[in-house]
């Protein structure tokens, strides 16, 4: 079944006569359009795609499964002559993703048709992978391996937190990514005890975790990975740390298989990092769908009730942080297969001391 399909028979099931999307990663994964300016109005009996002057070109050569428009003026009121040309009577539109201004705009030019907030409609469709995206990830998470071990090689004393992840990002950029997925996290000794810390202009030093937190996107497809390394020897604390971590990695990726809950692989993490008293020190969820988006649902926290399914893609990520010590983060992205799952991921996990 296309992503098309599987809409028209959402729109069906919520009775609407058509959904309205702002979100340019929906619009993407619908008609493959890359640029920065787009409108889908998507009905039961086809969709119509709205961007401006400047998209012209891009959107006869990218749009697949839509008739383009190109608007004179804004995009929004090209869409609502659309609407109402249509005599479309029940609206869904993106909550999530739609700001205010839009909102108003289609509540004030639409008068006496219901608009009803719909959120995740296309993101949940997005959450299982074709065969094509599953080939842009791997490519996307093979990349993004590669850059991380030529990475390493910058890992060095003196050299600070920001040059260290410049570096990494150049490297994404030189060996044909897109760019970063997200801003690339190097962060060093005390800091690495900060889940998201910003590269800073702190330097390296010996004896010390260094968590390095990167993704790549490569054809619009990101990866995402984390690996905690050392500049030379780590105390036993630091390695008894370490190997706890990396146990609780394991321990989810060993869970996710169909028809798990989400929450079920979030607790066999927990549930390492707990027999060694650890569990309050791991301050988020084990992992998110990775695709479009670096971060995209199902998100595997302690309360999600989603079942995984084959054809997902997701990270599994746990981390302890202590203050006064620092941090250790393992992230690998997995594919959810039929009979469990597959590590993309290539990268070693054992401790690295540089
Ligand atoms: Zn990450
Ligand atoms: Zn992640």
């Amino acid at each position: 079944m296309t992503p098309w399909t599987r809409l028209a028979e959402v729109l069906a099931r919520e009775k609407l006569d058509a959904l309205v999307l702002s979100g340019l990663p929906n619009i993407r994964y619908l008609t493959g359009f890359t640029g920065s300016s787009a409108l889908l109005l998507a009905t039961r009996q086809g969709a119509v795609f709205f961007t401006d002057g400047r998209y012209r070109l891009q959107a006869a050569e990218q749009v697949q499964g839509a008739k383009v428009v190109v608007a004179r003026g804004a995009l929004v009121t090209a869409l609502l002559f659309s609407v109402k040309r249509r005599r479309l009577r029940r609206l869904g539109f993106e909550s999530r993703r739609a700001n205010y201004d839009f909102y108003a705009a289609l509540r004030a030019g639409l008068p006496g048709i219901r608009l009803r907030p719909t959120a995740g409609v296309i993101e949940q469709l997005r959450t299982v992978k074709s065969e094509d995206e599953i080939v842009a990830l791997r490519r996307s998470v093979r990349l993004n391996s590669a850059v991380f071990e030529a990475g390493l090689r910058q890992v060095q004393v003196g050299r600070s937190e920001r040059e260290v992840a410049d570096r990494i990002e150049y490297l994404m950029r030189r060996r044909g990514g897109d760019g970063p997925a997200f801003e690339t996290i190097v962060a060093a000794g005390l800091r690495s005890a900060l889940p998201h810390a910003k590269p800073t202009h702190n330097l390296l030093k010996k004896n010390e975790f260094i968590i390095i937190d990167q993704g790549v996107i490569l054809d619009g497809y990101s990866s995402d990975m984390t690996r905690t390394v050392a500049l030379g020897g780590l105390g036993q604390r630091a390695r008894r740390v370490y190997h706890v971590v990396l146990e609780a990695q394991l321990a989810a990726i060993a869970a996710v298989r169909p028809g798990i809950q989400a929450a079920e692989v979030d607790r066999q993490a927990r549930m390492v990092l707990q027999k060694h008293g650890l569990e309050k020190n791991f301050v988020h969820s084990t992992g998110h769908g990775v695709g479009l988006e670096i971060h995209e649902p199902p998100r595997l926290g302690r309360r999600e009730k989603t079942r995984l399914e084959a054809g997902m893609v997701i990270t599994i990520e746990p981390g302890v942080y202590l203050e006064g010590l620092g941090g250790v983060r393992i992230e690998d992205m997995v594919l959810v297969t039929a009979l469990g799952c597959e590590i993309l991921t290539p990268t070693p996990k054992e401790l690295r001391v540089l």
